[in-house]
């Protein structure tokens, strides 16, 4: 039952991230083009199956972008949490990885960024190297963030709110104490500083977080995920602002927000075309108008992946952003399996996008004492911990398997190639009694029982850097006979 639980989480979290870049790369087409054009072009229908970039591929635009550099926000602070039992608010590692994200769009690939820049593994992902009409707010925010000044503006646009999915995902697998919803109003307000520009992003994470906390998978879940989210968000407490709720410090923004979202849920159940319903609610240039028609659309096609992105990206407004925001929704309700194949095959970058969202639902697996036993842990320390961003993925697998990062790293290349490759073997024949070591200078046994018993409950690595004090890590690695 437990692992039944597990698969349908992930396939939840891959469906939120997957769902989410659909849908984005569905309306980046149609982005800038109103309803009659949309029509014209494309028929009564509207856009429905992707227009290819020149890559063949259907291009994702800087809502994914953003979106994954959020996760790997998240990722940065739980992991640094695990290893060095310190962790921030999950928005303070965002305004790093934000940043990566901003050097993305002013460099080519393989420059090598200044000081002051993170360097998370996305960018060593060429193809993010690609300008797919970055918002104005964001960039002009984050070149205010990496000169060090504050960024100044009022901005109430999208920008905050579709790129905060990963917050309420990774907070709802992991059961994190703090008010993820806060979090994500943070992160947006990084770049945006109206709150109708950052109260969206405490709703979506709230909506997002309920679907997953109930095992919502039909409209009245979704429904009641929406309601619920409505009417908690009112009450979180800024800290950040003398620690009065949401509701207190912006009762105006925050009942033209509800107002708004409760019109959305409200439209759902009268007899009206989605693209009039979508006029009723706005473009979907500010936060709140993309959240509502996503929420609209997302309730409206509940039980529709397809329905739900086409309707959300056929209107006159910001399509690729409420397209985003709509599968993010859509796609944690039905999940990852639920999305047709034929929206998945050709959608750009989707190995990284489930890489991400894998990682996400994984969580950091290593700690600071822990065994560096498998390629999985060593992969995810070079990821979060030590920040690769230099070399392109494929080559950094190939270095991992090889062992010349490790040496790259300045780390003992057989000792790590011991412990990732030997330790299986080591512990058997531990166990069988067939390993002995001595301290050739006193002639006697270095394994104490004590030892023994540790490794056997998995304290390996310890016990093997004990060990190295007697043996070189050649002799280490001979004895594993690697
Ligand atoms: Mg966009």
């Amino acid at each position: 039952m437990r692992q039944e639980e597990d698969l349908k989480m992930r396939d939840r979290i891959l469906g939120s991230m997957v769902g989410g870049a659909v849908g984005d790369a569905l309306g980046y087409a149609v982005e800038f083009d109103d309803y009659a054009t949309i029509v014209r072009r494309y028929g009564k229908p509207g856009i429905t199956r992707y227009v290819l970039g020149p890559n063949g591929k259907a291009l994702i635009s800087d809502d994914t972008q953003m979106t994954l550099f959020t996760a790997a926000g998240c990722l940065l602070g739980l992991t640094r949490g695990c290893c060095r039992g310190i962790m921030g608010r999950l928005d303070s590692y965002c305004s790093h990885t934000y940043r990566d994200w901003y050097f993305t769009q002013l460099h080519r690939f393989g420059d090598k960024p200044a000081e002051g820049f993170f360097g998370t593994w996305l960018m060593g992902i060429p193809e993010l190297y690609s300008r797919r009409a970055p918002g104005n707010t964001c960039l002009s925010a984050l070149q205010a963030l990496s000169d060090g000044r504050k960024p100044q503006n009022n901005s109430c646009g999208c920008g905050g709110v579709m790129r905060v999915a990963p917050i309420g995902l990774i907070c709802e697998r992991l059961g994190y104490g703090g008010a993820a919803q806060h979090d994500a109003a943070m992160a947006a307000r990084l770049t945006h500083n109206h709150p109708l520009g950052f109260l969206p992003a405490a709703v979506l994470t709230l909506i997002l977080m309920n679907i997953l906390h109930d095992d919502a998978f039909d409209r009245a879940g979704l429904r009641k995920a929406i309601v619920e989210a409505i009417e908690a968000y009112p009450k979180t407490l800024s800290e950040d602002d003398g620690g009065k709720t949401y509701g207190e410090l912006w009762p105006e923004d925050v009942a033209k927000l509800s107002g708004l979202i409760r019109k959305a849920v409200s439209l759902t159940e009268e007899d009206v075309e989605d693209v009039d319903a979508i006029a009723q609610l706005g473009e979907g240039w500010t936060g709140h108008e993309a959240l509502a028609i996503a929420v609209y659309c997302a309730l409206k096609h509940a039980d529709n992946f397809e329905y739900a992105i086409v309707s959300a990206v056929n209107h006159s407004g910001d399509s690729d952003s409420t397209g985003a925001v709509c599968g993010n929704i859509i796609g944690a309700l039905l999940g990852r399996c639920l999305i047709p194949s034929y929206y998945t095959e050709k959608l750009e970058l989707l190995d990284v996008i489930e890489d991400m969202a894998n990682d996400l639902y994984t969580g950091c697996p290593i700690s600071e004492y822990c065994d560096m036993d498998s390629v999985d842990k060593w992969r995810w320390r070079f990821k979060y911990l030590d920040q690769l961003y230099w070399e392109p993925r494929e080559q950094m697998e190939a270095h991992i398997k090889d062992g010349s990062l490790f040496d790259k790293l300045g780390y003992d290349k057989k000792f790590c190639m011991a412990c990732i490759k030997g330790i299986e073997k080591f512990r058997r024949e531990l166990k069988q009694g067939l390993l002995e070591m001595t301290d050739e200078s006193t002639g006697k046994k270095t394994w104490t029982e004590k030892d023994v018993e540790s490794i056997m409950k998995g304290q390996t690595l310890n016990v093997l850097l004990n060990a190295l004090e007697f043996n070189t890590a050649q002799e280490y690695a001979e004895l594993l006979s690697l």
